[in-house]
Protein backbone atom coordinates (compact mmCIF):
# COMPACT_ATOMS: atom_id res chain seq x y z
CA UNK A 1 0.00 0.00 0.00
CA UNK A 2 2.70 2.44 1.03
CA UNK A 3 4.93 1.28 -2.30
CA UNK A 4 1.59 2.73 -4.17
CA UNK A 5 1.47 5.63 -2.16
CA UNK A 6 4.83 6.96 -3.02
CA UNK A 7 4.08 8.80 -5.70
CA UNK A 8 1.57 10.41 -4.55
CA UNK A 9 3.20 11.81 -1.12
CA UNK A 10 6.20 13.14 -3.45
CA UNK A 11 3.53 15.20 -5.57
CA UNK A 12 1.74 15.99 -2.48
CA UNK A 13 4.32 17.61 0.24
CA UNK A 14 1.34 19.04 1.90
CA UNK A 15 -0.08 15.15 2.90
CA UNK A 16 3.44 14.39 4.45
CA UNK A 17 4.05 17.90 6.47
CA UNK A 18 0.50 16.95 7.50
CA UNK A 19 1.39 13.54 8.28
CA UNK A 20 -1.20 12.61 6.59
CA UNK A 21 0.39 8.68 6.15
CA UNK A 22 0.94 8.76 10.00
CA UNK A 23 -2.51 9.35 11.34
CA UNK A 24 -4.24 6.95 8.93
CA UNK A 25 -2.16 4.10 10.04
CA UNK A 26 -2.93 4.89 13.47
CA UNK A 27 -6.98 3.81 14.32
CA UNK A 28 -9.08 6.99 15.75
CA UNK A 29 -9.93 4.82 18.38
CA UNK A 30 -9.54 0.57 20.21
CA UNK A 31 -12.01 -1.05 22.22
CA UNK A 32 -10.95 -4.16 23.88
CA UNK A 33 -13.29 -6.14 26.34
CA UNK A 34 -14.08 -9.06 28.49
CA UNK A 35 -16.86 -11.22 27.32
CA UNK A 36 -17.95 -13.81 29.73
CA UNK A 37 -20.63 -16.33 28.44
CA UNK A 38 -22.24 -19.89 30.29
CA UNK A 39 -22.02 -23.05 27.67
CA UNK A 40 -24.87 -25.33 27.63
CA UNK A 41 -23.20 -27.47 30.70
CA UNK A 42 -23.08 -23.92 32.87
CA UNK A 43 -19.48 -23.98 32.88
CA UNK A 44 -18.14 -20.09 32.05
CA UNK A 45 -16.14 -19.20 29.53
CA UNK A 46 -14.13 -15.87 28.56
CA UNK A 47 -13.14 -14.53 25.48
CA UNK A 48 -11.81 -11.04 24.22
CA UNK A 49 -13.82 -8.88 21.99
CA UNK A 50 -12.61 -5.97 19.74
CA UNK A 51 -14.02 -3.21 17.80
CA UNK A 52 -11.39 -1.17 15.69
CA UNK A 53 -12.76 2.44 14.76
CA UNK A 54 -9.78 3.02 12.33
CA UNK A 55 -11.24 6.31 10.14
CA UNK A 56 -14.12 8.65 10.18
CA UNK A 57 -13.14 11.45 7.84
CA UNK A 58 -15.98 10.56 5.54
CA UNK A 59 -18.12 8.95 7.10
CA UNK A 60 -19.13 6.60 10.56
CA UNK A 61 -16.88 3.78 11.02
CA UNK A 62 -18.52 1.00 9.04
CA UNK A 63 -16.85 -2.63 8.90
CA UNK A 64 -17.69 -6.25 9.78
CA UNK A 65 -17.80 -8.64 13.06
CA UNK A 66 -15.48 -11.39 12.94
CA UNK A 67 -15.67 -14.49 15.38
CA UNK A 68 -12.97 -16.83 14.78
CA UNK A 69 -10.36 -18.44 17.09
CA UNK A 70 -7.37 -16.62 15.25
CA UNK A 71 -9.04 -13.29 16.42
CA UNK A 72 -6.50 -10.73 17.34
CA UNK A 73 -5.86 -7.28 17.62
CA UNK A 74 -3.25 -7.20 14.64
CA UNK A 75 -5.69 -9.43 12.75
CA UNK A 76 -8.24 -6.58 13.03
CA UNK A 77 -6.40 -3.52 12.74
CA UNK A 78 -4.97 -4.38 9.30
CA UNK A 79 -8.57 -5.53 8.36
CA UNK A 80 -10.06 -2.13 9.84
CA UNK A 81 -7.22 -0.38 7.28
CA UNK A 82 -7.77 -2.06 4.35
CA UNK A 83 -11.80 -1.54 5.08
CA UNK A 84 -10.86 2.28 5.43
CA UNK A 85 -9.70 2.43 1.40
CA UNK A 86 -12.56 -0.10 0.39
CA UNK A 87 -15.28 1.76 2.12
CA UNK A 88 -13.69 5.20 0.05
CA UNK A 89 -14.30 3.89 -3.48
CA UNK A 90 -17.62 2.62 -2.96
CA UNK A 91 -18.72 6.50 -3.21
CA UNK A 92 -20.40 6.67 -0.32
CA UNK A 93 -19.95 7.78 2.57
CA UNK A 94 -18.81 5.17 4.85
CA UNK A 95 -15.15 5.08 7.32
CA UNK A 96 -13.84 2.27 7.84
CA UNK A 97 -14.02 0.10 11.25
CA UNK A 98 -13.31 -3.61 12.18
CA UNK A 99 -14.06 -5.68 14.85
CA UNK A 100 -14.47 -9.63 16.36
CA UNK A 101 -13.94 -11.85 18.80
CA UNK A 102 -11.64 -14.64 19.02
CA UNK A 103 -14.94 -17.07 19.93
CA UNK A 104 -15.40 -19.48 17.78
CA UNK A 105 -19.14 -20.41 16.47
CA UNK A 106 -18.48 -23.69 15.01
CA UNK A 107 -19.60 -26.25 17.18
CA UNK A 108 -21.49 -24.51 19.79
CA UNK A 109 -25.84 -24.67 20.04
CA UNK A 110 -27.89 -22.15 18.84
CA UNK A 111 -28.39 -21.19 22.60
CA UNK A 112 -24.51 -20.43 23.12
CA UNK A 113 -24.33 -18.45 20.74
CA UNK A 114 -27.70 -16.22 21.70
CA UNK A 115 -25.92 -15.86 25.02
CA UNK A 116 -22.38 -15.12 23.67
CA UNK A 117 -24.02 -12.41 21.35
CA UNK A 118 -25.97 -10.98 24.33
CA UNK A 119 -23.02 -10.22 26.49
CA UNK A 120 -20.53 -9.33 23.78
CA UNK A 121 -23.75 -6.62 22.80
CA UNK A 122 -23.91 -5.46 26.14
CA UNK A 123 -20.54 -4.00 26.06
CA UNK A 124 -20.42 -3.19 22.27
CA UNK A 125 -23.71 -1.47 21.97
CA UNK A 126 -22.58 1.45 24.16
CA UNK A 127 -19.39 2.66 21.82
CA UNK A 128 -21.78 1.59 18.24
CA UNK A 129 -24.65 3.75 16.78
CA UNK A 130 -26.25 4.49 12.97
CA UNK A 131 -24.46 7.91 13.21
CA UNK A 132 -20.94 6.69 14.44
CA UNK A 133 -20.37 3.15 14.15
CA UNK A 134 -22.04 0.64 12.15
CA UNK A 135 -21.17 -2.82 12.29
CA UNK A 136 -21.89 -5.99 10.29
CA UNK A 137 -21.07 -9.55 9.60
CA UNK A 138 -17.88 -11.69 8.50
CA UNK A 139 -16.26 -14.26 9.30
CA UNK A 140 -18.27 -16.75 11.54
CA UNK A 141 -20.57 -13.90 11.79
CA UNK A 142 -23.73 -14.41 9.20
CA UNK A 143 -27.52 -13.89 9.83
CA UNK A 144 -28.28 -16.20 12.81
CA UNK A 145 -24.85 -14.17 14.50
CA UNK A 146 -26.35 -10.93 13.15
CA UNK A 147 -30.13 -11.46 14.82
CA UNK A 148 -28.27 -11.87 17.96
CA UNK A 149 -26.53 -9.11 18.01
CA UNK A 150 -29.52 -6.92 17.18
CA UNK A 151 -31.73 -8.23 19.67
CA UNK A 152 -30.02 -6.85 22.84
CA UNK A 153 -28.96 -4.00 21.11
CA UNK A 154 -32.17 -2.81 20.49
CA UNK A 155 -32.93 -3.97 23.79
CA UNK A 156 -30.41 -1.87 25.64
CA UNK A 157 -30.94 0.83 23.58
CA UNK A 158 -34.56 1.18 23.16
CA UNK A 159 -34.33 1.82 19.49
CA UNK A 160 -35.06 0.50 16.40
CA UNK A 161 -31.73 1.80 14.06
CA UNK A 162 -29.69 0.69 11.17
CA UNK A 163 -26.91 -0.09 13.27
CA UNK A 164 -26.18 -3.45 11.94
CA UNK A 165 -26.49 -4.30 8.07
CA UNK A 166 -27.21 -7.73 6.98
CA UNK A 167 -30.35 -7.81 8.45
CA UNK A 168 -33.49 -10.35 7.60
CA UNK A 169 -35.43 -8.89 4.99
CA UNK A 170 -38.32 -8.43 7.18
CA UNK A 171 -36.69 -6.76 9.89
CA UNK A 172 -34.31 -4.00 8.06
CA UNK A 173 -32.53 -5.72 5.28
CA UNK A 174 -31.55 -4.76 1.98
CA UNK A 175 -32.54 -6.99 -0.91
CA UNK A 176 -29.20 -7.96 -3.29
CA UNK A 177 -27.22 -7.75 0.00
CA UNK A 178 -26.03 -11.69 -0.10
CA UNK A 179 -25.62 -11.12 -3.79
CA UNK A 180 -23.92 -7.97 -3.64
CA UNK A 181 -20.41 -9.55 -3.56
CA UNK A 182 -20.37 -11.77 -6.83
CA UNK A 183 -22.45 -9.36 -8.38
CA UNK A 184 -19.82 -7.02 -7.99
CA UNK A 185 -16.45 -8.84 -8.87
CA UNK A 186 -18.55 -10.23 -12.24
CA UNK A 187 -19.89 -6.20 -13.28
CA UNK A 188 -16.14 -5.17 -12.07
CA UNK A 189 -14.75 -7.92 -14.64
CA UNK A 190 -17.09 -6.65 -16.99
CA UNK A 191 -15.76 -3.12 -16.67
CA UNK A 192 -12.05 -4.21 -17.17
CA UNK A 193 -12.72 -6.02 -20.27
CA UNK A 194 -14.76 -2.77 -21.72
CA UNK A 195 -11.79 -1.07 -21.93
CA UNK A 196 -10.45 -3.72 -24.28
CA UNK A 197 -13.75 -3.57 -26.36
CA UNK A 198 -14.73 -7.73 -25.02
CA UNK A 199 -17.90 -8.50 -23.15
CA UNK A 200 -18.38 -11.46 -20.55
CA UNK A 201 -19.84 -13.48 -23.79
CA UNK A 202 -18.82 -16.42 -24.24
CA UNK A 203 -15.88 -16.54 -22.02
CA UNK A 204 -15.09 -19.50 -20.09
CA UNK A 205 -14.32 -18.59 -16.11
CA UNK A 206 -12.54 -20.60 -13.42
CA UNK A 207 -14.53 -19.86 -10.13
CA UNK A 208 -13.13 -20.75 -6.11
CA UNK A 209 -15.34 -21.47 -3.47
CA UNK A 210 -18.90 -22.19 -3.42
CA UNK A 211 -20.18 -20.23 -0.98
CA UNK A 212 -21.68 -16.88 -1.11
CA UNK A 213 -19.49 -15.15 -3.10
CA UNK A 214 -18.57 -18.48 -5.40
CA UNK A 215 -22.90 -18.81 -5.99
CA UNK A 216 -23.72 -15.30 -6.93
CA UNK A 217 -20.56 -15.09 -9.04
CA UNK A 218 -21.53 -17.97 -11.01
CA UNK A 219 -25.30 -16.32 -11.46
CA UNK A 220 -24.36 -12.93 -12.85
CA UNK A 221 -21.72 -14.84 -14.97
CA UNK A 222 -24.66 -16.53 -16.55
CA UNK A 223 -26.64 -13.43 -16.80
CA UNK A 224 -23.72 -11.45 -18.82
CA UNK A 225 -23.61 -15.03 -21.46
CA UNK A 226 -20.15 -16.25 -19.31
CA UNK A 227 -19.81 -20.11 -18.56
CA UNK A 228 -18.23 -21.55 -14.86
CA UNK A 229 -16.77 -24.46 -15.33
CA UNK A 230 -15.20 -24.81 -11.26
CA UNK A 231 -15.99 -24.45 -7.88
CA UNK A 232 -14.42 -25.42 -4.37
CA UNK A 233 -14.15 -25.84 -1.01
CA UNK A 234 -11.61 -26.91 1.49
CA UNK A 235 -11.66 -30.71 0.51
CA UNK A 236 -11.34 -30.71 -3.55
CA UNK A 237 -12.95 -28.84 -6.99
CA UNK A 238 -14.42 -30.06 -9.56
CA UNK A 239 -14.15 -29.26 -13.39
CA UNK A 240 -17.77 -29.46 -15.00
CA UNK A 241 -16.69 -29.29 -18.77
CA UNK A 242 -20.15 -28.69 -20.23
CA UNK A 243 -20.24 -25.03 -17.49
CA UNK A 244 -22.34 -24.58 -14.72
CA UNK A 245 -25.80 -23.97 -15.88
CA UNK A 246 -28.79 -22.56 -14.00
CA UNK A 247 -30.12 -25.68 -12.64
CA UNK A 248 -26.73 -27.16 -11.71
CA UNK A 249 -26.61 -24.03 -9.77
CA UNK A 250 -29.89 -24.46 -7.81
CA UNK A 251 -27.96 -27.94 -7.18
CA UNK A 252 -25.18 -26.03 -5.66
CA UNK A 253 -27.00 -23.60 -3.49
CA UNK A 254 -29.36 -26.59 -2.10
CA UNK A 255 -25.88 -28.63 -0.93
CA UNK A 256 -24.08 -25.80 0.36
CA UNK A 257 -26.79 -23.80 1.89
CA UNK A 258 -29.39 -26.38 3.11
CA UNK A 259 -28.16 -29.62 2.83
CA UNK A 260 -24.23 -28.29 3.96
CA UNK A 261 -23.03 -30.76 1.97
CA UNK A 262 -19.26 -31.16 0.05
CA UNK A 263 -18.76 -30.37 -3.64
CA UNK A 264 -17.69 -33.69 -4.45
CA UNK A 265 -21.38 -34.96 -4.52
CA UNK A 266 -21.96 -32.80 -7.29
CA UNK A 267 -19.70 -35.11 -9.34
CA UNK A 268 -21.98 -38.02 -8.22
CA UNK A 269 -25.31 -35.97 -9.73
CA UNK A 270 -23.66 -34.82 -13.42
CA UNK A 271 -21.80 -37.06 -15.55
CA UNK A 272 -20.15 -34.05 -17.06
CA UNK A 273 -18.31 -33.39 -13.95
CA UNK A 274 -14.91 -34.14 -12.43
CA UNK A 275 -14.26 -34.22 -8.54
CA UNK A 276 -10.14 -33.74 -7.35
CA UNK A 277 -9.72 -34.16 -3.69
CA UNK A 278 -7.37 -31.46 -2.65
CA UNK A 279 -3.72 -33.45 -2.32
CA UNK A 280 -1.54 -31.38 0.20
CA UNK A 281 1.84 -32.55 -1.45
CA UNK A 282 0.91 -30.34 -4.81
CA UNK A 283 2.52 -26.68 -4.54
CA UNK A 284 0.35 -25.01 -6.73
CA UNK A 285 -3.64 -25.49 -6.82
CA UNK A 286 -5.10 -27.91 -9.87
CA UNK A 287 -8.31 -25.57 -10.11
CA UNK A 288 -6.31 -23.22 -11.69
CA UNK A 289 -4.51 -25.30 -14.68
CA UNK A 290 -7.12 -25.39 -16.48
CA UNK A 291 -8.03 -23.97 -20.28
CA UNK A 292 -10.03 -20.51 -19.53
CA UNK A 293 -10.27 -16.69 -20.30
CA UNK A 294 -11.68 -15.89 -16.91
CA UNK A 295 -11.12 -16.27 -13.06
CA UNK A 296 -12.87 -15.17 -10.22
CA UNK A 297 -11.22 -16.59 -6.61
CA UNK A 298 -14.27 -16.40 -4.50
CA UNK A 299 -12.84 -18.76 -1.54
CA UNK A 300 -9.94 -17.51 0.45
CA UNK A 301 -6.91 -15.95 1.57
CA UNK A 302 -3.53 -16.96 -0.54
CA UNK A 303 -4.97 -19.33 -2.86
CA UNK A 304 -3.20 -18.31 -6.08
CA UNK A 305 0.39 -18.27 -5.56
CA UNK A 306 3.16 -17.34 -7.93
CA UNK A 307 2.86 -20.95 -9.68
CA UNK A 308 -1.07 -20.58 -10.03
CA UNK A 309 -0.32 -17.23 -11.62
CA UNK A 310 1.82 -18.75 -13.68
CA UNK A 311 -0.71 -21.55 -14.50
CA UNK A 312 -3.70 -19.18 -15.30
CA UNK A 313 -1.52 -17.24 -17.68
CA UNK A 314 -0.04 -20.60 -19.59
CA UNK A 315 -3.51 -21.29 -19.71
CA UNK A 316 -5.51 -18.41 -21.34
CA UNK A 317 -6.55 -16.45 -18.74
CA UNK A 318 -6.09 -12.43 -18.94
CA UNK A 319 -9.04 -11.29 -16.51
CA UNK A 320 -8.88 -12.19 -12.68
CA UNK A 321 -11.47 -10.30 -10.71
CA UNK A 322 -10.74 -11.17 -6.60
CA UNK A 323 -14.14 -11.47 -4.84
CA UNK A 324 -12.69 -12.54 -1.95
CA UNK A 325 -10.34 -11.04 0.31
CA UNK A 326 -6.35 -10.83 -0.71
CA UNK A 327 -6.58 -14.46 -2.61
CA UNK A 328 -4.07 -13.68 -4.48
CA UNK A 329 -0.15 -13.46 -2.53
CA UNK A 330 1.67 -10.75 -3.78
CA UNK A 331 4.32 -12.31 -5.56
CA UNK A 332 1.22 -13.85 -7.60
CA UNK A 333 0.48 -10.87 -7.88
CA UNK A 334 3.13 -9.26 -9.55
CA UNK A 335 3.17 -12.13 -11.86
CA UNK A 336 -0.37 -10.72 -13.21
CA UNK A 337 0.97 -6.90 -13.48
CA UNK A 338 4.09 -8.26 -15.24
CA UNK A 339 2.00 -9.69 -17.89
CA UNK A 340 -0.37 -6.78 -18.17
CA UNK A 341 -3.41 -8.49 -17.71
CA UNK A 342 -6.92 -7.49 -16.30
CA UNK A 343 -6.02 -7.59 -12.61
CA UNK A 344 -9.20 -6.67 -10.20
CA UNK A 345 -7.63 -6.59 -6.65
CA UNK A 346 -10.50 -7.68 -4.06
CA UNK A 347 -10.14 -3.72 -2.73
CA UNK A 348 -12.35 -2.59 -5.92
CA UNK A 349 -13.52 -5.82 -7.36
CA UNK A 350 -15.48 -7.05 -3.93
CA UNK A 351 -16.24 -3.79 -2.89
CA UNK A 352 -20.43 -5.08 -3.98
CA UNK A 353 -20.56 -6.03 -0.75
CA UNK A 354 -20.37 -3.23 1.67
CA UNK A 355 -21.46 -0.84 -1.23
CA UNK A 356 -24.83 -2.87 -0.92
CA UNK A 357 -24.32 -2.14 3.32
CA UNK A 358 -23.86 0.92 2.44
CA UNK A 359 -27.53 1.08 0.83
CA UNK A 360 -28.75 -0.39 3.46
CA UNK A 361 -27.84 2.17 5.83
CA UNK A 362 -29.49 5.04 3.40
CA UNK A 363 -32.90 2.78 3.58
CA UNK A 364 -32.71 2.13 7.14
CA UNK A 365 -32.75 5.87 7.50
CA UNK A 366 -35.53 6.66 5.08
CA UNK A 367 -37.09 4.00 6.58
CA UNK A 368 -38.01 2.41 3.42
CA UNK A 369 -36.84 -0.55 0.53
CA UNK A 370 -36.09 -0.48 -2.73
CA UNK A 371 -36.83 -2.76 -5.29
CA UNK A 372 -34.35 -5.97 -6.38
CA UNK A 373 -34.28 -3.90 -9.77
CA UNK A 374 -33.06 -0.65 -8.00
CA UNK A 375 -30.31 -1.75 -5.55
CA UNK A 376 -28.91 -3.93 -8.35
CA UNK A 377 -29.35 -0.71 -10.35
CA UNK A 378 -27.55 1.16 -8.37
CA UNK A 379 -24.65 -1.80 -7.14
CA UNK A 380 -23.91 -1.60 -11.16
CA UNK A 381 -23.50 1.84 -11.42
CA UNK A 382 -21.18 1.91 -8.21
CA UNK A 383 -19.03 -0.76 -9.75
CA UNK A 384 -18.41 1.27 -12.82
CA UNK A 385 -17.98 4.28 -10.92
CA UNK A 386 -15.12 2.03 -8.58
CA UNK A 387 -13.41 1.23 -11.67
CA UNK A 388 -13.47 4.52 -13.37
CA UNK A 389 -11.64 5.71 -10.20
CA UNK A 390 -9.31 3.25 -10.36
CA UNK A 391 -8.31 3.79 -14.41
CA UNK A 392 -8.23 7.30 -13.25
CA UNK A 393 -6.09 7.31 -10.68
CA UNK A 394 -3.47 4.63 -12.39
CA UNK A 395 -2.96 7.18 -15.00
CA UNK A 396 -2.61 10.46 -13.06
CA UNK A 397 0.54 8.49 -11.21
CA UNK A 398 2.03 6.94 -14.31
CA UNK A 399 0.93 3.20 -13.95
CA UNK A 400 -2.44 3.05 -16.72
CA UNK A 401 -3.87 -0.53 -16.54
CA UNK A 402 -2.50 -0.87 -13.18
CA UNK A 403 -5.58 -1.24 -11.06
CA UNK A 404 -3.63 -2.71 -7.61
CA UNK A 405 -2.31 1.12 -7.97
CA UNK A 406 -5.45 2.36 -8.69
CA UNK A 407 -7.19 1.15 -6.15
CA UNK A 408 -5.02 2.13 -3.56
CA UNK A 409 -4.22 5.51 -4.70
CA UNK A 410 -7.92 6.46 -5.22
CA UNK A 411 -9.11 5.33 -1.67
CA UNK A 412 -6.10 7.24 -0.24
CA UNK A 413 -6.85 10.48 -1.96
CA UNK A 414 -10.33 10.53 -1.20
CA UNK A 415 -9.60 10.30 2.68
CA UNK A 416 -6.66 12.18 2.64
CA UNK A 417 -8.12 15.14 1.19
CA UNK A 418 -11.25 15.20 3.54
CA UNK A 419 -8.86 14.98 6.52
CA UNK A 420 -6.47 17.78 5.09
CA UNK A 421 -10.18 20.06 5.21
CA UNK A 422 -10.99 18.95 8.41
CA UNK A 423 -7.31 19.67 10.17
CA UNK A 424 -5.77 18.31 13.21
CA UNK A 425 -8.37 16.44 14.65
P1 LIG B 1 -18.42 -18.66 2.60
O1 LIG B 1 -18.05 -19.12 3.95
O2 LIG B 1 -19.85 -18.55 2.18
O3 LIG B 1 -17.69 -19.56 1.49
C1 LIG B 1 -16.32 -19.78 1.47
C2 LIG B 1 -16.06 -20.92 0.51
O4 LIG B 1 -14.66 -21.08 0.34
C3 LIG B 1 -16.60 -22.24 1.05
O5 LIG B 1 -17.06 -22.99 -0.04
C4 LIG B 1 -15.34 -22.89 1.65
O6 LIG B 1 -15.37 -24.29 1.69
C5 LIG B 1 -14.33 -22.44 0.63
N1 LIG B 1 -12.98 -22.55 1.15
C6 LIG B 1 -12.51 -22.16 2.35
N2 LIG B 1 -11.21 -22.45 2.45
C7 LIG B 1 -10.86 -23.02 1.28
C8 LIG B 1 -9.66 -23.55 0.77
N3 LIG B 1 -8.55 -23.53 1.50
N4 LIG B 1 -9.67 -24.06 -0.48
C9 LIG B 1 -10.79 -24.10 -1.23
N5 LIG B 1 -11.97 -23.62 -0.79
C10 LIG B 1 -11.99 -23.09 0.45
O7 LIG B 1 -17.67 -17.25 2.46
P2 LIG B 1 -17.96 -16.08 1.41
O8 LIG B 1 -18.31 -16.65 0.08
O9 LIG B 1 -18.86 -15.08 2.04
O10 LIG B 1 -16.52 -15.39 1.35
C11 LIG B 1 -15.49 -15.87 0.49
C12 LIG B 1 -14.37 -14.85 0.50
O11 LIG B 1 -14.84 -13.58 0.08
C13 LIG B 1 -13.72 -14.61 1.88
O12 LIG B 1 -12.34 -14.33 1.65
C14 LIG B 1 -14.40 -13.32 2.37
O13 LIG B 1 -13.60 -12.61 3.29
C15 LIG B 1 -14.52 -12.58 1.03
N6 LIG B 1 -15.54 -11.54 1.03
C16 LIG B 1 -16.86 -11.84 1.26
C17 LIG B 1 -17.81 -10.85 1.24
C18 LIG B 1 -19.26 -11.16 1.40
O14 LIG B 1 -20.07 -10.25 1.24
N7 LIG B 1 -19.64 -12.41 1.69
C19 LIG B 1 -17.44 -9.43 1.03
C20 LIG B 1 -16.05 -9.23 0.69
C21 LIG B 1 -15.15 -10.25 0.72
P3 LIG B 1 -15.73 -25.10 3.06
O15 LIG B 1 -17.20 -25.30 2.96
O16 LIG B 1 -14.94 -26.36 2.93
O17 LIG B 1 -15.28 -24.25 4.23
Amino acid sequence: MVESLEPVIEKHPEYRKAKILERIIEPERIILFRVPWMDDQGNVHVNRGFRIEANSAIGPHKGGLRFHASVNLGILKFLAFEQVFKNALTTLPMGGGKGGSDFDPKGKSDNEVMRFCQSFMSELFRHIGPNTDITAGDIGVGGREIGFLFGPYRRLRDEFTGVLTGKGLNWGGSLIRPEATGYGAVYFASEMLATRNETLEGKTCLVSGSGNVAQYTIEKLLDLGGKAMTISDSSGYIYDEEGIDRKKLAYIIELKNVRRGRVKEYADKFNSAVYTAVDPKLDYNPLWNHKADCAFPSATLNEINTKDAQNLLKNGVHVVSEGANMPTTPNGVQVFLDKGILFGPGKAANAGGVAVSGLEMAQNSMRYSWTREEVDDRLRLIMKSIHSACVEAAERFNTPGNYVNGANIAGFLKVADAMMDQGLV
